[in-house]
């Protein structure tokens, strides 16, 4: 965010004399109380200063770097879940091949009977399987999905911020949400993409 020249004037004034109140910051530039309110509003909503009732005006020593971080940190997972498109083991590649195109997404989840969540096989295991001369109408997709304990997911209520992390750093596209079961094993509650966070991204540009 830039600051206008008068919002760091307000910002140095609020440093040197905080707290102080909005009428005096406002003698200060020799502009009117309600002059400086728009600008008042952006520095507090922003996280610069904050507003005191009958105390006024201080500075809260946030880099803008921090303000933005702790902004982030808010997002959680469950709030942007997305449908996860699943497969049971078993299934063979074809069929996985056919469900990646009819359902438009880009990594499929495995279960097995019991609703585990068991393996992650994305286009390029697909691809790669067809020109390896699998003979995908026979063959099972369990043979070519990542499976455990190389699986990577999210819980409901981890951040968006580490799902993000988590996909930067295994180089994938997406991740399943899942809930830890009793057995020892997770089920898959919903999917975090990173077009999901790209549209977060854009929205929070719009906001
Ligand atoms: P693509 O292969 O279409 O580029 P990804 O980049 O998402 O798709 O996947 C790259 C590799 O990582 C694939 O081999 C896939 O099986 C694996 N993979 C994808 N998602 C996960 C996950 N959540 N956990 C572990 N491995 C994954």
């Amino acid at each position: 965010m830039e600051l206008s020249k008068r919002q760091q004037q307000i910002i140095e004034i609020v440093k040197s004399k905080g707290p102080i109140t909005g009428e005096n910051i406002a003698e200060k530039l020799n502009l009117t109380r309600a002059t400086l309110r728009p600008d008042l509003a952006i520095l507090t909503m922003s996280g610069i200063l904050e507003a005191r009732p009958r105390v006024g005006y201080y500075y809260t020593n946030k880099s803008q770097n921090k303000i933005i971080t702790e902004e982030l940190s808010k997002y959680i997972v469950k709030d942007y879940a997305s449908h996860p498109i699943i497969i049971k083991n078993g299934v063979s590649i074809y069929d996985a091949i056919c469900t990646i195109f009819m359902e438009d997404v880009s990594t499929l989840f495995i279960i097995n009977n019991k609703g585990d969540f068991v393996g992650v096989c994305s286009r390029k295991d697909l691809l790669r399987a067809s020109m390896m001369g699998e003979d995908i109408h026979t063959t099972p997709v369990d043979i070519i999905m990542t499976r455990m304990p190389n699986l990577s997911y999210v819980t409901t209520q981890d951040k968006v911020i580490t799902a993000a992390q988590l996909m930067i750093e295994k180089e994938i596209d997406s991740l399943p949400i899942v809930q830890h079961k009793q057995t020892g094993t997770v089920e898959i509650k919903g999917r975090i993409s990173k077009t999901t966070i790209t549209k977060l991204f854009v929205s929070l540009f719009k906001e």
